[in-house]
């Protein structure tokens, strides 16, 4: 479930376009996590540059750059990880009806009576995508909190 003032924070309106090009600059962070269930991050301090060009009255080009950091829990020893990002991601988004010819991960379909779309659930998706599956402190060249660890298994031999 999405809250819905995050959801309009993060709507990119496109009717009224003109053909061509069009930036989006976007902000996540703390707030933006806060805003959905269950979210795996918590902290986060990333701009989002979004262009959208639009080719014709059926068709846009999304393509959303990520710079900055996540902050990340590690596995082992729960110490904060500044994990840093710097990603692009291309999506297309189609006016009309869904077609099943060219259904593919990176192609959305967008009703013709819809106006505007919020990124939240791609950039969110997107994000979680670029998480290792194991996160652990060498993965930014740091050492492991020892006692953390010790502390840690001590409690659950309890
Ligand atoms: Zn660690």
């Amino acid at each position: 479930m999405l809250n819905k003032t995050l959801e309009k924070k993060y709507e990119v309106k496109f009717t009224g376009l003109a053909v061509g090009k069009h930036s989006f600059a976007f902000q996540i962070d703390k707030s933006f996590f806060s805003g959905i269930e269950n979210a795996l991050i918590e902290e986060a301090d990333v701009m989002l540059d979004l262009c959208l060009e639009k080719q014709n009255e059926h068709l846009f080009l999304l393509n959303f750059k990520f710079t900055g950091n996540l902050l990340l829990e590690c596995d082992r020893c729960l110490n904060k990880i500044e994990f840093n990002l710097n990603q692009k991601y291309d999506m297309v988004m189609k006016i009309g009806n869904f077609d099943h010819k060219t259904e593919s991960e990176d192609i959305i379909f967008i009703s013709p009576f819809v106006s505007k779309i919020s990124i939240v659930t791609y950039v969110n998706d997107f994000l979680l995508m670029q998480i290792p599956l194991k996160i652990t402190c060498d993965m930014v060249d740091k050492e492991c909190d020892k006692v953390m660890i010790d502390r840690l298994n001590n409690l659950s031999n309890k």
